[in-house]
C-alpha cells in the first residue's frame, strides 16, 4: 500500500478498536487502483462524530453538522466523515438532510460515480458494490443508479463528470452521458465557486481536449460564466495541439485571449482573485504586443520573467509554433537591467543636478534612461547617466 495509506491504518484500527467501522473511501481509493499518485486520504467511518471525538483526543469541528471531524494525529491530519445518507434536494445542489448512518454500502450509495463509490479497509480488502473497478477497467464513469436521478439531487456531479474525463481521459458511460445532455440546464442552480473548483481542474486535465467536445456537445458550457457564446472559441483550443502544455494560469490566459474577452470581466465572473484577475490582465496586453512586435527588450523588461513566460507559452500554443522558452529565457538573462531598482540613478539625483523641482518629468527622464540602458546606448552607471543626460538631455522637452 502507498506511504499515504500506510500512514493513516493505525487510525482506522483505533476506530476499529473502539468498536466501529472505518474505511479508506472515495478518490484516494479510485487512485490507488488507478495507479496514480494519491492527493489525500478521506477516511469513513461508523462511528457518530461525537463517538469519534472521544476516541482521539485532538480534533477539530470542520464540518460536523455533516459528519466530517479533523483528527489531529502524529501521523498527520485526517478527515474522518461518518457514514451518511443524503435526501430533499429541492434544489438541484445540497442535500436538505444528511443524516448519520451505519452502514457502508448506504455510504457508498450516495456517492456520484462508481469509481468514486469504492472503500478499503485497513487489511486492503476492496469494498465495490457498484463494480468500480468494472467501470475502470473498461474506462467508463457511470454514476451510481440512475443518472437523471442523481444530477437532478446535485447538478454539480454533471461537471465533476467532465472533470474526470479530463483527468483520467475515461468515456461517460451512455446513459449518464445522454443525462448529462438532458439536465445541462440544471447547472445554473449551482453556485459559481463550485463551479470554477471543477473547471479549474477541467481545463488542467491530461485530456482537456476531450472534456471540452463534451462540455460543447452536451451543451453544458452553457452554464458555464461567460462562455454560453463561445462554443467556436471553445472548440478552437480543443484543437490547438499544444494546449495539453498549458497550466492552469496559461489556460485562463488562453481562454480569455481567444475570445477576446475582458480579463476582468470574464475572470470575475468566475469569482477568482482579484490578485489572479490582474495578472492575467497584464499577460492579455503583453500577449497582444508580443503578437505585434515580438519580444523587444523592453517589453521583456516591462513583463518580468514569470509573465513572459506564461505569455510565451499561451502564444505558442495559440500558433501552434514552437518559439523555445530556452531563447526568451536566455535573452531576460541578458537584459542589462531587469528591475527598475537596479538603475544608479534615483528621481532625487536628477533633481539635484538639475536644480528643478520634482514632477512628470522625474519620472519622464527615469524612463528614457531606462530605454536607454535596455537598448545599450549607455552603460548603467552613474556618472556614464550624468554625462549622457547633459549632452542629450531627454527631458529637454519639459
Ligand atoms: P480528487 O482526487 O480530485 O480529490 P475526489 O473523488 O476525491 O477527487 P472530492 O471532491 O475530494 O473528489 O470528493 C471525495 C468523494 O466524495 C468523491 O470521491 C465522492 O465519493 C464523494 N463526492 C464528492 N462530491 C460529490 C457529489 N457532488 N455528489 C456525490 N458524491 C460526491
Ligand atoms: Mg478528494
Amino acid at each position: 500500500l502507498p506511504k499515504m495509506f500506510q500512514d493513516a491504518i493505525p487510525l482506522l484500527k483505533k476506530i476499529e478498536q473502539a468498536g466501529y467501522q472505518a474505511f479508506f473511501v472515495g478518490g484516494s481509493v479510485r487512485d490507488y487502483l488507478l495507479g496514480r499518485q494519491i492527493n489525500d486520504v478521506d477516511i469513513a467511518t461508523s462511528a457518530f462524530p461525537e463517538e469519534i471525538k472521544s476516541i482521539f483526543p485532538r480534533t477539530a469541528d470542520i464540518g460536523i453538522e455533516h459528519g466530517t471531524v479533523l483528527v489531529i494525529e502524529k501521523e498527520g491530519e485526517y478527515e474522518i466523515t461518518t457514514f451518511r445518507t443524503e435526501s430533499g434536494y429541492d434544489d438541484f445542489r445540497r442535500p436538505d438532510r444528511v443524516e448519520f448512518i451505519r452502514s457502508l454500502e448506504d455510504d457508498l450509495m450516495r456517492r456520484d460515480f462508481t469509481m468514486n463509490s469504492m472503500a478499503m479497509d485497513a487489511e486492503g480488502v476492496i469494498y465495490d458494490p457498484f463494480d468500480g473497478r468494472g467501470d475502470i477497467k473498461q474506462k467508463l464513469i457511470r454514476t451510481v443508479g440512475e443518472p437523471a436521478e442523481r444530477f437532478s439531487e446535485d447538478a454539480l456531479r454533471m461537471l465533476r463528470g467532465v472533470r474526470f474525463v479530463s483527468q483520467l481521459g475515461f468515456e461517460l458511460e451512455a446513459g449518464t452521458r445522454e443525462a448529462l445532455t438532458a439536465y445541462s440546464n440544471l447547472l445554473s442552480h449551482i453556485a459559481i465557486e463550485r463551479k470554477t473548483i471543477e473547471f479549474e481542474k477541467t481545463i488542467s486535465g491530461h485530456y482537456r481536449d476531450k472534456a471540452f467536445e463534451i462540455l460543447i456537445q452536451s451543451t453544458l458550457y452553457k452554464q458555464l460564466p461567460g462562455l454560453s457564446g463561445e462554443s467556436e472559441a471553445i472548440r478552437k483550443i480543443a484543437r490547438l495541439p499544444l494546449v495539453k502544455r498549458l497550466n492552469a494560469d496559461q489556460m485562463w490566459l488562453l481562454l480569455t485571449a481567444s475570445m477576446d474577452a475582458d480579463p476582468s470581466v470574464f475572470l470575475k465572473m468566475w469569482r477568482l482573485p482579484s490578485k489572479v484577475i490582474k495578472e492575467r490582465n497584464k499577460e492579455k496586453d503583453i500577449l497582444s504586443r508580443r503578437m505585434k512586435e515580438g519580444w523587444t527588450r523592453e517589453l521583456l523588461f516591462h513583463s518580468g520573467l514569470e509573465r513572459a513566460v506564461n505569455v510565451e507559452k499561451v502564444y505558442n500554443c495559440i500558433l501552434s509554433s514552437n518559439s523555445p522558452i530556452e531563447s526568451l529565457l536566455e535573452k531576460y538573462e541578458a537584459l542589462p537591467i531587469k528591475d527598475r531598482k537596479e538603475l544608479n540613478v534615483t528621481g532625487n539625483d536628477l533633481m539635484n543636478w538639475s536644480g528643478k523641482a520634482g514632477g512628470p518629468w522625474v519620472k519622464e527622464t527615469l524612463e528614457g534612461i531606462e530605454k536607454a540602458i535596455l537598448n545599450e546606448e549607455i552603460t548603467n552607471d552613474h556618472d556614464t547617466i550624468r554625462r549622457w543626460l547633459e549632452t542629450c538631455n531627454p527631458s529637454e522637452k519639459n
